[in-house]
Formats: structure tokens, C-alpha cells, sequence
């Protein structure tokens, strides 16, 4: 079984810090598009199988597509592959989208879980981000889709700004509980340097709260949220039993996967590859039947030995011993296990079940953790 994601490449507006890739223009959305549905027919043999077990719309703003756009990428994908009839299908989407007649239409294309880009419940952190709907908006969205009968709903949510402060974080995090969500996706505020928000640091006219404070709002966000019955399965994601995220599980167990879109990435075990982050070039190649839109890298023993590393530590699952045997050679193995000793030794990581897992304390220094243990 595999995934599948679609990268929509377009938004309202651009926020402040954000570096995906995405266009205000939605000039050649429907170009765009009928792109994605021409790649399909290109990477049919892209996967080992034709069986899909999830189904993922990313962006971007996914939420901007019309009905018909959905259904026609929809269409295509039920057409080519085995999509199973539990597949998990996943649209990210901005509250100021969700109008009573968008969730009606989401309903009836059997999206079955929405992924809600709230960010914040404070209308000036909002406005700064440069977000294009309101606080209000966002709370309301989350009720009028479960009054729709969305049952499987995310909202993301950003911590670390200069707003931040342990007081109104815990009223954000109140907040979330109390919309009686079932999965958060939760991000301490990186500053990316292409950014708004990056150009403004680098010119010192915006400052960042340091890692310390950082550190108190996730230990508060892991603790006041797994109180609440949301178990922390990936570091920055906190889910209710039975609602974690199939497809991003996938992706940090090595399942393979389908990207298709403009910047979208794939995996096959054997390879990465990515296509070319520009709407335009990807129009034009697709429809000049260029197959110059993406770009693949081999991955090395070593590449695929690191990338577990990285991911499962994030992950309640943590690195598998029996993982690890059928995969790499015995060398990594032996060199992976002297070093383990030491996090073992300073209670950042434990052993149980036959796996490597990150504790509380672990969680904090996970990528150093991670790049520390790397072959
Ligand atoms: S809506 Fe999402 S993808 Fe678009 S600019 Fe904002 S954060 Fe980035």
C-alpha cells in the first residue's frame, strides 16, 4: 500500500514566514490542474503496486481548487490505481474557505479528513503573520465542518513568535482542546531566510523568542495536551487514539509515495525525486512532454540509514532493532549501538519493545540527537 500526494501550489496571500512553494497568481489553476492529471498518466509505473491507501492534497492552499477541480484530480487517481475503500483523504484547507456549501462539496467528493490551517487564535499574531482570515473565522470553520459531519479534523498551530508567552499559549492550547479536535500539528516558528519574516530578523526589525522559551511552550504543549487524551506520536504531532495522520505515519515508516505537482517530492525505496518548484515550468514541460520537470537523486545505503534515523526517532515507534537488522549491513548496526549507549546513559533515549525511543527530555534534542547517531 502507498500514498499519494497532490501539491497545490496557490494562495490568497503570502504569510510572513513561510517558504513553500506557492503562487498568489491563480491565474493558470486550471492549467495547472490539467498538468497534474497529465502526470499522473506519466508516473503510472512510478509505484511497486497499484493499491492507495491514502490520499494527500498539500499546498499551498488545496481549499482554493473548485469542486470540479478536485473531483477531476480525484477522478483520475480512482481511475488508475486501487484505491482501498477505507483510503484516509486528506485536504489541507484555510478556515476563510470553509463556507457551509465548500464543506458540502468536500463531503461529496468523500474527502474524509480535513487538515485546518489555524496557526493562532490571536487576531494580532494573525494579522502579522499576514494571514487572510481572523480568529473568529478560524473557530468557526472547525464547528461548521463538524456540523457537517467532519469527524477527522486537524488544525495546525504555530508557536514561538514574538507573541508567544507561556500565558497565551496555554489559552491557545485551551482553546484547541476545547474545539474537540482529534489531531494537532503543532511548529515551534522556524525563520526561513527567503521569507518576509527572515529578511525582516536579518534587517533586526522583528525578533524571535530564544530556544529556552521555546523549550517551556513545547514542554507545556506535550504535557497539557497529552493530559487531554492527544498522544504525542511524532514531535510535532498529537493525535486522539485511532486519528493519527495514515499518510505522514507512512511517510516516517519508509512507505513509498507518489508526489505529483509543482515542488511535490516521491520515494520508491531506491530513490527520491522531486519536480521543479515553478508553476509555470512545470505547465510548460508537462505539456511539451519534457520529463525534465523533476529532478531524482540514488539514495546511498548510508542516505537510507540516516533518513530512518531521522524520522523514526521523531516517532512514538522509535528506531526498530529488527528494522535495522533486515535493512542495513552489519556495520551501521554495531557503530549505531556503541553510540546509543551514551543517550541511553543521560535518559534521553530508552530501549523498550525491541526499539530505540526518544524520552521528554530526548524530544528537546531530537535532530541533534538524530545527526549524532547518523553513519
Ligand atoms: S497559506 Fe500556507 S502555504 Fe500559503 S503562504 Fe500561508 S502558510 Fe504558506
Amino acid at each position: 500500500m502507498s500514498g499519494i500526494y497532490i501539491h497545490i501550489p496557490f494562495c490568497k496571500q503570502a504569510c510572513n514566514y513561510c517558504d513553500f512553494h506557492f503562487s498568489t497568481s491563480l491565474n493558470n489553476k486550471a492549467s495547472l490542474v490539467s498538468s497534474i492529471i497529465k502526470e499522473l498518466d506519466y508516473r503510472i509505473n512510478y509505484l511497486p503496486d497499484k493499491k492507495i491507501e491514502t490520499i494527500y492534497f498539500g499546498g499551498g492552499t488545496p481549499s482554493l481548487l473548485s469542486e470540479k477541480e478536485t473531483h477531476l484530480i480525484l477522478e483520475k487517481i480512482y481511475k488508475l490505481y486501487d484505491v482501498s475503500s477505507s483510503a484516509e483523504i486528506t485536504l489541507e484547507c484555510n478556515p476563510d474557505d470553509l463556507s457551509a456549501t465548500k464543506l458540502e462539496e468536500l463531503r461529496s467528493l468523500h474527502i474524509n479528513r480535513l487538515s485546518i490551517g489555524l496557526q493562532s487564535f490571536d487576531e494580532e499574531e494573525l494579522k502579522w503573520m499576514n494571514r487572510a482570515h481572523t480568529a473568529s473565522e478560524s473557530e468557526a470553520s472547525v464547528k461548521r465542518a463538524q456540523d457537517k459531519g467532519f469527524e477527522n479534523i486537524t488544525i495546525d498551530l504555530i508557536y514561538g513568535s514574538k507573541f508567544s508567552n507561556l500565558s497565551n499559549w496555554k489559552t491557545t492550547l485551551n482553546k484547541a482542546i476545547d474545539l474537540d479536535i482529534k489531531h494537532i500539528s503543532s511548529y515551534n516558528l522556524t525563520v526561513e531566510e527567503k521569507t518576509k519574516l527572515g529578511h525582516d530578523v536579518t534587517k533586526k526589525k522583528e525578533l524571535v523568542i530564544d530556544d529556552e522559551k521555546s523549550a517551556e511552550l513545547f514542554i507545556e504543549m506535550v504535557e497539557r495536551l497529552q493530559k487531554n487524551n492527544f498522544i504525542h506520536y511524532e514531535i510535532s504531532n498529537f493525535g486522539k487514539e485511532h486519528f493519527f495522520s495514515k499518510h505522514n505515519s507512512n511517510y516516517w515508516k519508509g512507505r513509498y509515495y507518489l508526489g505529483l505537482g509543482p515542488s511535490a517530492h516521491s520515494f520508491d525505496g531506491e530513490s527520491r525525486q522531486w519536480n521543479v518548484a515553478n508553476n509555470n515550468s512545470y505547465i510548460e514541460k508537462l505539456s511539451a512532454n519534457d520529463t525534465s520537470y523533476f529532478e531524482k537523486e540514488i539514495l546511498t545505503e548510508n542516505n537510507r540509514f540516516n533518513e530512518y534515523i531521522l524520522t523514526s526517532l521523531r516517532t512514538i515507534w522509535g528506531i526498530n532493532i529488527d528494522y535495522l537488522n533486515t535493512h542495513f549491513n552489519a556495520d551501521f548496526i554495531s557503530t549505531f549501538k556503541k553510540e546509543v549507549i551514551a543517550f541511553i546513559k543521560d535518559e534521553t533515549i530508552i530501549l523498550k519493545d525491541n526499539a530505540y525511543i526518544l524520552t521528554n527530555k530526548g524530544k528537546l534534542l531530537a535532530d541533534k540527537i538524530a545527526s549524532d547517531l547518523f553513519v
